[in-house]
Order: structure tokens, then C-alpha cells, then sequence
């Protein structure tokens, strides 16, 4: 029957079983055990088979009864045997006896001289050549087992030459990974008596860990296969059982080394995808994650939570980015599509095709992939991109005038300079009579605006729905969707109070800022109006410091990314805006999530997705007619609670590098501080980073790379007051519509002294209008003499905004127009000096629309300058047939200037052209007569240095780069022969010298640069006023100095404490050299500034 048998092989029976083997074995002991070898291994194979099969009886006091029996009996057994399979049995059953009574068992093993027996064994079976492997195998996971439960385990083993023992083994067995994790794991025990570990030390075990460690690690990258090799032997595994261990046995880190090594080993391992499997496999997130989280209090520790967070971010599996497509969510068809260029690949690319990510993104390739990110979205570059981007043929190098179209094509701009030929015949020159120029016929009014309005509706053209503030949690409007609520919940409600600003802002007019909307083209025809645009912005008066970065900020973001993975019910994953959803981008919600809104003129957020209950990720629009340039961003946010903070991360952010870790915050505009008489921009946000995160990027979006990632810029802000819409930006906003609302303001303020002509140049593709300013002084009458005078004037040619993400040219650009327009004696004087001739816009559509980068055509416009398309760049076409034109009639400007902001420098500086600087740069050899230059060019800069604080000369340059042969500065220098071209790059962020040093850039500091452009233009004048030429070149050379700034190599910022990781990607280590030198672990600041070095080839 079954039963019986049963209970013989799992009960009571079968213990009694066991104790007669045993007792058979005892006999034996001696001369028998020698003889009978194979009695001995049979008995010792039954024992081990029955205990093995006896189950839960295991825990039986019956059990311990046995096992003090075979203690007592048995152990000594392998001292007489020499057989190792009898060995090893009697090693198999201690060791399956041992697994039970937690611990306890383990403990009587110890207090009856057990260690000392393993360690007699260890000792007799590596004198055995070789020793068997197995049965190593065995004694060490039976030692370190017994390990730490013998407070004198380390003594015992160095006492009986153990500790020697098992250090042999390892070394001789450094591939073997079997081996090595028990006997690895018996070494650290060993290593727990101080004399041990000397003796150790001097044993040359640290360098032995180091070997373990090397084999998978020398040459990773560049023999791939080692790693390989690493993974298929199930290293991965071996390695995070290591670390794990070390992790909760070195509790007073003293070893940190060593855990050191076996990150940089598995960091190197998971440079390839096999290894990053094996690495998730092996569920190594989790291991890392929670060693990290536990090492993060412990300071000291930080190179293995900064090693473990690369290994994880590096195995994190590529997410997609929440997107249909990455071309911008609006359509604007071309009249005609360039045959080549990206913009014909956009065309080109056939319906259907996945753009968001690449088909095949598993591409063993990509392990190999460096950092070199295309650099297209900058127009002025890093200098220490160096030579090959630098102009190297001299012919080229110099400036050929080259008058392009024929004088018969060129004629019809003729009258955008009447100026030139104006004769004022019949013009009364009494001073009480108003000009006769004035063409817009916008009414100066001379009164203030009523100290409050109350109107209805303002935001919407049209009057399709009604937009409040307050009540009904924040804004509504009449999207098609969205047709609940205004009325029936506010009725007449919709009141807004307009502060009194007029006295503050004498070129704001809520009331013509909407007059001016209404003509504005916009390709997804806009209906609303953002407040901030409406009441307008006065500078804060109080400071605004660059924001010290708190120790640990992204690494504290990029743990929190990765707690998606490890926690994935805190993901609430629901989308709450996106404009990719037709009609309908605003989503229905239950007061649980914020409501977004981007669809206003320069708006810019594509989709927000609420990913906790605090956190959102967002997601930028492309460029229209492209399938990236993004970085601008302008969104409203409402129905937020007061007090919470929210986490914002802004997703598919493209460039290597950003301000935002160098010091600078988002800005915020509160529509309820608006109304309580504060209506402004702040510098706004907390633990703001940037760094490369876990969405891919296609290869079509990263211009043909495989493997790319995206970049986070996060940051985090609570707000203050109930039922508030806020707003957030890139920069301070400045639209097309506020253009006009100020130039129409600006030409309310003329007197009768100033000549001001605005005309039309041209319309942009998205059917506005680029205006073209012309300012200068009345002549003093229309006598002969001072006609002359007025026609001769020189001219100032400036332009701005040809990158619509730089808003704060504009604001330079309001700087400029209103210090022109101003009734001040310098400025009298300068309008005496010169004509200028002013596009304030040269990208009206790109600013309407919200891109960053881009006209409608797609395409970078001061990448068009050397042939632009009348059709697809009019704008640029026209400004440079202005120029060509006066080329033309020998009228060249003496100064030509084109703002734009600069996203990855402090303060304001200027790009210029010499031959001689880029031949410095470039090491051409050229001859003296080649580098014979006017020192001109260094003038305007100069002065601008000494009296604008914002302003660094040590940050121009004056090479003329290849990259930038296309960018007006260089063609306007080149074709028009302007020597004085220039680029005028204002930062986005802040100062780190002069007054504004260590503060964030605002309007007042950037209208004040403007201003102060005009005041060096009038010094410039004393200079170039003298007529001898020659005598003013010397004069020129006395005040600037002869010899040129050098050209600017010096890392733009300088290192932090913590080290600025902005990329995930495996390689940027791979120079490290901390690996060949074995034992130099130490978190090496240095070499990663150099990284962040090699991250920043980028500039605007
Ligand atoms: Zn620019």
C-alpha cells in the first residue's frame, strides 16, 4: 500500500534510516574508510538523498537531533577520507542541513569548532592540483554562510591559512564566474577583521576586485564582444548579486570602492543592448534603484548613486513620445516646396510613416553612438567648434561686393528712400504744426486712460464667447467643444478690471492692442487673446537673481523619472490637452487636473499629459513646415489649487544643453496680480533642470542619428491666489500685435522735429505685413544746406526677430525705437547724425504662430540670406535688395546690426567679421598684406562695453564661420561690403559681470541695451566724423587697442558640485580613465566638465 511506504521515506522512519547510515559511515572511520572508497560515496549519496527527500520534516526537532548526530559523527570523516566525491556529499548534506532553523543551526555549527573544519578541508583540497571545482564551489557557499554568524571567522581563516586559500583561488579563477561569487562573497568576510583586510591590501586584493571587474570593462566600446561575452556568462546576474551584497555589508562604507567597481563594470556591460537586457532581466532597475534611494542621506556616496542613476537612465527603455507625429499639429501648404533641403523631405515623406520613432530602434549601432548632436538649430556656434567650421579660403574670406540683381530690378525700392530725394518744398517748417509723415493717423492722445475701465469680453475677437477671470475655475472659451458654461454660470459676469498702466506704460493700450489682433493672420486663425498681451508688462523693480542650483536637483528628477518604472500605479497617464485632437485640444476633466490653453498668438504647448496628481508632462509644437526647432514655449494654465507645488516637465526639448541648469527660471504672468495692479512677468520656478531623458527620438527627428533621446527641462512652481489663470513662457513674450500696437503708439509721440516714415516692405507668406521704419531728424529748414545735410546723413540699418524664440531682441529692438523717438538731447543728436532704417520683424508669421526657429517656409531665415527665394523668404529678399539697392547708389550703411538672444551665454555681446581674426583662428597661411585690416569693426562693440552694463566684450568674436556664411551679418559684410556687420546676441538668462552680475536678464535691462546701442552709435559718430580717413583709423586704433580679444575658448560656465549630467548615454564615459589605473575610483569632477565641455558646441 501507498501509505505506508509514505510515511517510511518522509517520516520518523526515515530519520532512523539516516542515523543507521550514519552510524555505518562511524564504523567505517579509519582504516576502512581508506580502503572502501566506494561504500563510503554510496553511503554518503543515500544520507544526502534522504534528507534531501524528507520535506517539511526537515523542521522536526527529530532533525536537529540528526544533525548533532552527523556532527558529532560524520564531520570529521572528510580529514580521513581523501576521496573528494565523499567529501563533497558529506558537504552537500551539511549544507542542506544548514538551510534550516534560521540560523540557529548555523550557530551550533559554529560553537562546535564547524568553521574550522571547512576551513581544514579548504586547506587540504587546494593543495590539491588542481582542486576540484566543485567542491571550492561548495566550501565557500558553506563559508559564507557560517561567515557571519563566527565573530572570529576572519581571525580562524587567516590563523589556519584560509584566508590565503581562498584569495589563491580567486585569482586563479578571475573567469570563472561560479567561482567567483562565493569565494568573492567569502573574501569580504574575511575582510571584516582589520588585520585582515591589511593583510588583504598588501595580498594586492584590491586589484584583484579590479581584475574581476576588468575583464568585462577594458575596451568595452571598442570590443564590443567582451561585453558580450560578459552578458552570455551571466555576469549581469553575478555582478548585481555582488553589488547588492556589498551594499548590505559594507554598512560603514568603507569599501565604497570597491562597490564602485562593480557599478563601472556593469555600466560597461550594459553599453550594449544584450547587456541593458540582461541588466532589466536581472531586475537590476529595482536593485539600483533601491541601493541608490538608501545611499542617497550618505554624501560620500554619491559617485555610486551618480554611477547607478547613469546605468539606469542608460537602461530605462525608450518611451515614445505621446504624438502622432512630430510635424507641427498645424498644416500650412506651400505655394511652392524647395526641391531639396529638409523641408522637400517633409514633403517627400510617404503618408503613414512613423515619425516618432524609429521602426528598427534596436539597432545594435546606436551602442556606438557619440555625442555629436547635429548642430542645426543654432545660427552663432561655440568657437571651440573650431577650425573646420571657419572660413579657410582666403578669396572668400574677403569682402566682394557683389551687387547681385541688375540696378533696372533694384530701382522699384527707390521709394522706401524718399528721404534721399525728399526736397520739403512746401513743407511749413512753423514748430507748433504737427508733421505732415504721420500716415497711420493713430490719434495721440494726450490724457491718460481712465484709472480703470470696465469692458466686456475683451479676449475674444469676433464675439463668439465671453472669457473671465475668477468664478467657474479660470478661462473659457468658445472652442467648438466647449460651449458650456460662460454665460450660464458668470451671466453679465464677464468683467475685467484694466489696471492703470498707461502712466507706467506709455506704449500699451489694451483696447489698440485688440484693434491690432484683429489684422493679424494666423495660419490656426487664433480667436483669443493671452492676457499678458492684453494688459501689458511693467519690470518688476525688485531683483531677480539667477537661481542658485540646489545640490541634487536632477538627480532627485531623474530618480523620480524612474519611479514610473518601479511604482507604475502612481501613473495616472491621462491626457488634458492636445491640440492633435481636432476641434477639441481641451479635454473634459472633474477638477482633478489643471486646464491648459496655448492657442493664442505666439502660443506654443501641443499636449499635456497629467502623469501624477501634481505632474505634468508637456509637449512642444514643431515649427510649421518642419519636424523640430522647438524650444519657445507660451501656455495658460487654470483650475490649479493654491499652495500645491507642481512638477512641469517639458519633454521633447532638443538641444544638448540649456540655461535653465545655468541659473535661469520659466517666467509666470498671473492674470489675478494683473488685475490687482501688478501686471508683469516673474521669474518663476524651483528645482529646475535639464537633462536627456527616456524618449526617443527618431532618426528623422535627430537629422539622421540613430538611438537619440530627448531632453527634460523640468521645473516646479505653486501658485498664490484662487481661481487665477497664469501664464507661462520661454522668455518674456513679445507678439506681432504688440509690434504694432507700440509702433502705432511710437508714432503717436513724434514731434515735429522727427522724421518718421513707416512703410510696408513686403508680406510674409501668412499674408502680414513686415513694417519698415525709417527714423531721423527734420531738417532745420528746407534751405539748400540743410537739405544736403538731411539727404547725406549716413545710415543705420538694424533688423530684429528673425528667430521668433528670441523675444527679448524685440525688446532690445523697443529699446532702440523708443530712445530714437525720444525728446531727449542725445537723442536729437543722433537722429541729426544718421537715417536709420529699422525691419523691427524680419518673421512676423514665425512669431504669430509660436514658432521657435522658423518662417512658414520651414526654414531658418538667417540661413537664407545668400539666396533667398522672393516666394518662400520675402522678407529676407527684400531686405537685402534695401541693401543692395543702397549698395547700389553708394549708399551702404555704415553700421548694420541684427538682434537676436542667445540661449546658452550670459549677458549681451556682438558677432563681427575680420578677415584677420578668422585667419588668427584658422591658422590659414596668409600673407601681411592679406591681414592688412581696418580696426573699425572693434569700435561699436568697444563703446558698447564701456557704457552698457549688460554688455561683454570679452564674449565677441569676429571670426566669420563657414556655418554662418548664409546669416545676414556675414552676407551684409561680404555683398554689401558693411564692415561694420554685426549680430548683437542678448542672453536669455542673465549677467555674470558688471552691475547686472549674478542677475537674470528683464525687460528694463534689455530696453536699456537698446537705448544704449543709440548712445554708442553717436559716440561711433564722433569717431567716424573726422574726414581724414586714414587719421581716423589711427584714432580708432588709440582707443580700442590693436591687439584682438582672443577669440573666446573658456567654457561658458563654470562647474558645479554637482556634476551636470545631461545625457544618459552610455558612451560620454567611455574616456574615463579611472579603470586603467585600477584603483583611482574617485568620482572625477574634472572629466566631467569636460563632458559638459564637449555639450555645449551650441549657440544662437
Ligand atoms: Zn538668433
Amino acid at each position: 500500500m501507498n501509505k505506508p511506504k509514505m510515511a517510511t521515506e518522509k517520516g520518523v522512519p526515515s530519520n532512523s534510516r539516516v542515523l543507521m547510515l550514519l552510524g555505518q559511515l562511524e564504523r567505517m572511520n579509519g582504516e576502512a574508510m581508506m580502503r572502501d572508497v566506494e561504500t563510503a560515496r554510496q553511503v554518503t549519496a543515500k544520507i544526502f538523498h534522504l534528507i534531501q527527500t524528507q520535506g517539511e520534516s526537515k523542521h522536526t526537532q527529530n532533525d536537529n537531533a540528526l544533525y548533532c548526530t552527523f556532527h558529532r559523527r560524520v564531520l570529521s570523516l572528510p580529514q580521513s577520507t581523501r576521496d573528494v566525491q565523499t567529501t563533497l556529499n558529506i558537504l552537500y548534506i551539511l549544507s542542506e542541513l544548514l538551510t534550516v532553523g534560521r540560523g540557529r543551526r548555523v550557530g551550533v555549527f559554529v560553537s562546535k569548532g564547524g568553521t574550522g573544519i571547512l576551513f581544514q578541508i579548504l586547506i587540504t583540497t587546494s593543495k590539491e592540483l588542481p582542486p576540484s571545482e566543485e567542491l571550492m564551489l561548495q566550501l565557500h557557499s558553506l563559508l559564507a554562510k557560517v561567515g557571519p554568524k563566527d565573530r572570529k571567522f576572519g581571525v580562524k581563516a587567516r590563523l589556519s591559512g584560509a584566508l590565503n586559500a581562498t584569495v589563491n583561488l580567486t585569482k586563479q579563477n578571475l573567469q570563472n564566474t561560479k567561482l567567483l561569487l562565493p569565494s568573492h562573497n567569502v573574501v569580504r568576510l574575511y575582510w571584516n577583521s582589520t588585520v585582515n583586510a591589511i593583510s588583504l591590501g598588501k595580498n594586492g586584493v584590491v586589484e584583484l576586485m579590479f581584475k574581476i571587474v576588468v575583464p568585462f570593462t577594458v575596451d568595452c566600446h571598442n570590443e564590443p564582444t567582451n561585453a558580450r561575452r560578459a552578458v552570455d556568462a551571466g555576469h549581469v546576474h553575478v555582478l548585481l548579486a555582488l553589488y547588492q551584497d556589498w551594499h548590505h555589508n559594507d554598512t560603514r562604507h568603507r569599501h565604497m570602492l570597491i562597490r564602485k567597481g562593480l557599478l563601472v563594470c556593469l555600466r560597461n556591460i550594459t553599453n550594449i543592448k544584450l547587456g541593458r537586457k540582461a541588466f532589466i532581466d536581472a531586475d537590476g532597475m529595482r536593485i539600483l534603484y533601491y541601493s541608490s534611494t538608501e545611499c542617497l542621506p550618505v554624501r560620500t556616496l554619491d559617485p555610486l548613486v551618480n554611477t547607478s542613476s547613469l546605468i539606469m537612465r542608460k537602461c530605462f527603455p525608450k518611451n515614445r513620445l505621446p504624438l502622432p507625429t512630430i510635424k507641427s499639429a498645424f498644416h500650412y501648404q506651400l505655394p511652392h516646396v524647395p526641391a531639396v533641403g529638409p523641408v522637400a523631405q517633409l514633403y517627400s515623406q510617404p503618408l503613414g510613416v512613423d515619425d516618432v520613432v524609429d521602426e528598427s530602434d534596436d539597432n545594435e549601432e546606436t551602442d556606438a553612438d557619440t555625442e555629436n548632436d547635429t548642430d542645426n538649430e543654432e545660427d552663432e556656434k561655440d568657437q571651440h567648434t573650431a577650425n573646420e567650421d571657419i572660413e579657410t579660403d582666403l578669396n572668400k574670406l574677403h569682402p566682394k561686393k557683389n551687387p547681385g540683381r541688375p540696378f533696372e530690378e533694384l530701382k522699384v525700392y527707390e521709394r522706401f528712400f524718399l528721404e534721399l530725394s525728399e526736397d520739403f518744398q512746401g513743407y511749413n517748417f512753423e514748430p507748433s504744426k504737427s508733421g505732415a509723415l504721420n500716415t497711420e493717423g493713430v490719434k495721440q492722445d494726450g490724457s491718460p486712460v481712465n484709472a480703470t475701465r470696465h469692458i466686456q469680453s475683451p479676449l475674444l475677437l469676433g464675439g463668439i464667447a465671453t472669457r473671465r477671470v475668477g468664478g467657474g475655475g479660470g478661462s473659457n472659451w468658445g472652442s467648438d467643444c466647449g460651449s458650456e458654461g460662460t454665460e450660464d454660470e458668470g451671466g453679465e459676469g464677464a468683467v475685467l478690471e484694466v489696471p492703470d498702466t498707461a502712466l507706467l506704460l506709455p506704449l500699451h493700450d489694451p483696447d489698440l492692442y485688440v484693434e491690432m489682433v484683429k489684422g493679424t493672420h494666423s495660419v490656426p486663425q487664433y480667436a483669443e487673446v493671452a492676457y499678458p498681451d492684453y494688459f501689458g508688462h511693467i519690470a518688476p523693480t525688485f531683483r531677480e537673481p539667477l537661481q542658485e542650483r540646489v545640490y541634487g536637483v536632477q538627480r532627485s528628477k531623474i530618480f523620480q523619472d524612474i519611479e514610473r518604472l518601479i511604482h507604475p500605479n502612481d501613473i495616472v497617464d491621462k491626457v488634458v490637452y492636445d491640440l492633435d485632437i481636432p476641434s477639441c485640444p481641451v479635454i473634459e476633466d472633474n477638477g482633478e487636473s489643471l486646464k491648459f490653453n496655448s492657442q493664442f498668438e505666439s502660443g506654443n504647448l501641443r499636449k499635456a499629459v497629467q502623469m501624477r496628481k501634481y505632474e505634468y508632462d508637456l509637449v512642444l509644437n514643431s515649427d510649421i513646415n518642419s519636424n523640430h526647432y522647438h524650444q519657445w514655449f507660451y501656455f495658460e494654465v487654470s483650475g490649479m489649487r493654491v499652495g500645491t507645488t507642481y512638477r512641469f516637465n517639458i519633454i521633447n526639448s532638443e538641444k544638448s544643453n540649456s540655461q535653465f541648469n545655468y541659473g535661469m527660471q520659466v517666467l509666470m504672468y498671473s492674470v489675478q496680480e494683473a488685475i490687482s495692479g501688478r501686471p508683469r512677468w516673474v521669474r518663476t520656478g524651483t528645482d529646475i533642470c535639464y537633462y536627456k531623458n527616456h524618449f526617443a527620438r527618431s532618426s528623422i527627428a535627430a537629422g539622421g542619428q540613430k538611438g537619440k533621446s530627448y531632453y527634460t527641462m523640468t521645473f516646479s512652481t505653486s501658485f498664490s491666489h484662487k481661481d487665477d489663470v497664469c501664464y507661462f513662457a520661454y522668455h518674456y513674450p513679445y507678439t506681432y500685435s504688440t509690434l504694432k500696437m507700440h509702433l502705432s503708439k511710437l508714432e503717436a509721440l513724434r514731434t515735429p522735429q522727427i522724421y518718421l516714415r513707416r512703410d510696408v516692405l513686403c508680406e510674409t507668406l501668412g499674408g502680414n505685413s513686415c513694417p519698415l521704419l525709417t527714423i531721423t531728424a527734420m531738417p532745420e529748414s528746407n534751405s539748400n544746406d540743410h537739405i544736403c545735410q538731411f539727404r547725406n546723413r549716413p545710415l543705420i540699418f538694424l533688423s530684429a526677430r528673425v528667430h521668433p524664440g528670441e523675444t527679448n531682441a524685440s525688446w532690445v529692438m523697443k529699446g532702440t525705437l523708443e530712445f530714437l523717438m525720444g525728446t531727449s538731447p542725445l537723442a536729437a543728436s543722433l537722429r541729426e547724425a544718421y537715417i536709420f532704417k529699422i525691419v523691427p520683424m524680419l518673421n512676423p508669421d514665425g512669431v504669430v504662430n509660436g514658432n521657435h526657429r522658423c518662417s512658414l517656409s520651414g526654414e531658418d531665415l538667417n540661413r537664407q540670406w545668400q539666396n533667398p527665394n522672393p516666394e518662400l523668404h520675402p522678407t529676407i529678399y527684400h531686405t537685402k535688395s534695401l541693401l543692395q539697392y543702397l549698395a547700389h547708389i553708394q549708399r551702404a550703411p555704415l553700421v548694420f546690426c541684427d538682434y537676436h538672444g542667445h540661449s546658452r551665454k550670459k549677458n549681451v555681446f556682438m558677432y563681427g567679421c575680420s578677415v584677420k581674426e578668422t585667419v588668427w583662428q584658422s591658422n590659414i597661411s596668409a600673407t601681411s598684406s592679406d591681414l592688412h585690416e581696418d580696426l573699425g569693426y572693434r569700435a561699436l562693440p568697444k563703446i558698447l562695453s564701456q557704457i552698457a552694463p549688460a554688455f561683454s566684450m570679452a564674449s565677441c568674436s569676429f571670426v566669420v564661420e563657414r556655418s554662418k556664411e548664409s546669416t545676414a551679418r556675414v552676407v551684409v559684410w561680404r555683398e554689401i561690403g558693411v564692415q561694420r556687420s554685426y549680430t548683437m546676441e542678448s542672453t536669455l538668462c542673465g549677467c555674470d559681470q558688471g552691475k547686472y552680475k549674478g542677475l537674470q536678464i528683464g525687460t528694463r535691462e534689455l530696453e536699456e541695451m537698446g537705448a544704449q546701442f543709440c548712445v554708442a552709435l553717436l559716440r561711433l559718430k564722433r569717431l567716424t566724423g573726422i574726414r581724414n580717413h586714414q587719421h581716423l583709423l589711427d584714432l580708432e586704433s588709440d582707443i580700442i587697442g590693436t591687439s584682438p580679444t582672443t577669440y573666446v575658448v573658456e567654457e561658458d560656465e563654470p562647474s558645479f558640485l554637482e556634476e551636470i549630467d545631461y545625457s544618459a548615454e552610455s558612451n560620454d564615459e567611455d574616456a574615463e580613465p579611472e579603470i586603467e589605473h585600477g584603483i583611482e575610483v574617485q568620482e572625477n569632477a574634472n572629466h566631467l566638465d569636460r563632458l559638459s565641455d564637449c555639450e555645449t558646441n551650441h549657440k544662437d
